[in-house]
């Protein structure tokens, strides 16, 4: 996650370990627990991204309210983690956007991750991430010198719920962030990072890279 790695147990909840870096605060899961590709398509399938839902929409909302804040503009921009229904990219495009997709799964055009974007948008995706300091160096040099990246995960709450918590009984979420652990991310990446709604995180690369 973060450039430290101070990994300890926190948690074995069904026969799973789970680690707690006591630098930024993530929670993971432990490598050898990790979901099979196979796993991870089968409970995809059951995911419900559907366009036309109209409580996804404002789920999306959200998240695209506080964003169009800071892109008033028309700028080109990547969905990383879409899905099989690009819902949100479909509202951006309504936003005045161009967008660009990718899924590695349901769009997988690794073509799509050679582009220098605007900003980056990636909801409910994070949380999938096996290697997340991996992902968020791809991200920085995916975005352009003062580009922007938009992320919206469930953030972690308190550690007594964790067992409990429908976020982690997702066996496809392996990754759990805080807003210390995406301020450790941030400044690992010289980024600045704000909090402007619950669970969603914008985070801007610095014009002078
Ligand atoms: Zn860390």
């Amino acid at each position: 996650m973060c450039a430290q790695r101070q990994l300890t147990t926190f948690a074995v909840i069904e026969s799973k370990t789970y680690w707690r870096c006591a630098h930024c605060q993530a929670t993971l899961l432990a490598d050898a627990h990790l979901p099979t590709p196979s796993e991870e398509i089968a409970r995809y399938a059951q995911h419900k991204n559907d366009p036309h839902d109209g409580r996804y929409l404002d789920f999306l909302r959200r998240f695209v309210d506080p964003l169009m804040v800071e892109l008033p503009t028309p700028q080109v921009g990547l969905d990383y983690g879409c899905g099989p229904g690009p819902a949100l990219a479909q509202m951006l495009i309504e936003e005045g956007h161009e967008m660009h997709l990718y899924d590695p799964i349901f769009h997988a055009d690794a073509s799509q991750l050679e582009n220098k974007y605007d900003f980056i948008t990636c909801t409910e995706t994070v949380e999938h991430f096996h290697q997340p300091r991996v992902e968020f160096q791809k991200f920085n040099r995916m975005l352009i010198p003062g580009g922007l990246l938009g992320v919206m995960t469930n953030f972690q709450t308190a550690d007594a719920q964790f067992a409990q918590w429908h976020y982690r009984r997702d066996p496809t979420h392996v990754t759990f962030y805080r807003e210390a652990t995406f301020t450790c991310i941030a400044a690992d990446l010289g980024w600045h990072c704000q909090f402007p709604a619950r669970n969603i995180v914008l985070m801007r690369k610095p014009r002078e890279a």
